[in-house]
C-alpha cells in the first residue's frame, strides 16, 4: 500500500511536471502590431521569448511570412495585404516548437480616391513595338518578385525623399479620359535632380530604363521584401551594388509615364503592392 508520505511525493511531482508544461506552453509571446490595418497596409508580427534557435512558422492565405532575427530571443516579419483584400477579420496560424497559435488581424475598408491625368497619347495607348517591350519589361519584374532572399533590411524603413505627397497609393487614374489603372505605389513631389535616398538597406536588383517607370531602380532587402523608385532623371547604382540605408542611389526626374518630375515610390511585400506610407510606420 502506498503510504501518506508517497502519495504527498507523487502528487508534488505531479503537479511540477504540470506546471513545466503549461510554463513551457505560454513561454512564447507573439504579437501583430497594428492590429487594425486598412486595405493594402503592411504589419509586423513580432515572436519572442522563443528560446529557440528555429523560426516560428506563420502562414495566413496559404503564404508562409518570412521571418529574421530580431534579438537574443525574438523573431520579426513582415507582411501586407492586398488593396483588394475583402475587409474583414483575418486569421494567421503561426507553429513554434509544436504549439500551434492563432493571431487575429482586422483589415478596414480603405477610401480610394480617383484622378483623370492627361499625358502624351504613345504613352497611354503604346504601339505593337512598345507593347512587347511592355510584357518583356513585366515578365522580368515578376521573376524578380518571386525571389525571396536572406534579410538585409535593418530597423524602420524610411522615406526616400522628404516631400510632400502628390498622389497617394491606391488611387484611381484615368489617363485621357479612357485607360484606368490602379496606383499601386505612392508619389512624392520632386525637383529635377533631388536626391533619392535608399529606404533601408538592400541589394540592387534593377538599375535600368523602363518603359512606364523610366529610369528605375529596385532594392531587394531579403524576406520577400522590395523597393521601387521610378521616373529618376541619372541612377548613382547598378546592378548587383549592396545600398546601406539612406544612401543616394539617383535623382529625381520625369523619364518614363510621367506628367512632371516626382518620384514613384513603391513596395512589395512577399508579392503584395503594399501602401508604403504603412510600412514607414512600422516600428522594426
Ligand atoms: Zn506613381
Amino acid at each position: 500500500m502506498m503510504t501518506l508520505r508517497t502519495a504527498l511525493l507523487f502528487f508534488v511531482i505531479l503537479a511540477l511536471f504540470i506546471f513545466i508544461e503549461t510554463a513551457d506552453a505560454i513561454a512564447f509571446q507573439a504579437k501583430i502590431s497594428p492590429q487594425d490595418i486598412y486595405q493594402g497596409d503592411a504589419f509586423v508580427i513580432k515572436v519572442s521569448g522563443t528560446k529557440s534557435s528555429e523560426a516560428p512558422v506563420a502562414i495566413m492565405d496559404g503564404k508562409q511570412f518570412v521571418f529574421s532575427k530580431c534579438g537574443e530571443d525574438c523573431f520579426i516579419a513582415i507582411g501586407a495585404v492586398d488593396l483588394e483584400t475583402k475587409p474583414g477579420r483575418k486569421k494567421i496560424k503561426l507553429e513554434m516548437r509544436n504549439q500551434e497559435q492563432y493571431l487575429g488581424l482586422v483589415v478596414k475598408r480603405a477610401m480610394f480616391p480617383s484622378i483623370s491625368l492627361t499625358l502624351p497619347e504613345e504613352k497611354v495607348s503604346p504601339g505593337a513595338e512598345d507593347m512587347e517591350r511592355i510584357e518583356k519589361e513585366n515578365e522580368k519584374l515578376k521573376e524578380l518578385w518571386g525571389k525571396e532572399t536572406e534579410p538585409m533590411w535593418k530597423g524602420d524603413f524610411i522615406r526616400p525623399v522628404k516631400n510632400e505627397i502628390s498622389t497617394v497609393f491606391g488611387t484611381k487614374r484615368i489617363f485621357n479620359k479612357k485607360k484606368t489603372s490602379i496606383h499601386r505605389g505612392m508619389d512624392f513631389r520632386a525637383k529635377e535632380g533631388e536626391e533619392i535616398k535608399a529606404s533601408n538597406q538592400g541589394r540592387v536588383v534593377l538599375a535600368e530604363e523602363l518603359f512606364f517607370g523610366g529610369n528605375t531602380v529596385i532594392l531587394d532587402h531579403g524576406s520577400g521584401i522590395y523597393t521601387v523608385y521610378m521616373h529618376l532623371s541619372a541612377l548613382n547604382v547598378k546592378n548587383g551594388d549592396i545600398v546601406p540605408k539612406a544612401d543616394v542611389i539617383g535623382l529625381a526626374g520625369s523619364t518614363g509615364r510621367a506628367s512632371g518630375p516626382h518620384l514613384h515610390f513603391g513596395i512589395k511585400v512577399l508579392g503584395i503592392n503594399a501602401n508604403p506610407v504603412s510600412l514607414f510606420g512600422l516600428k522594426l
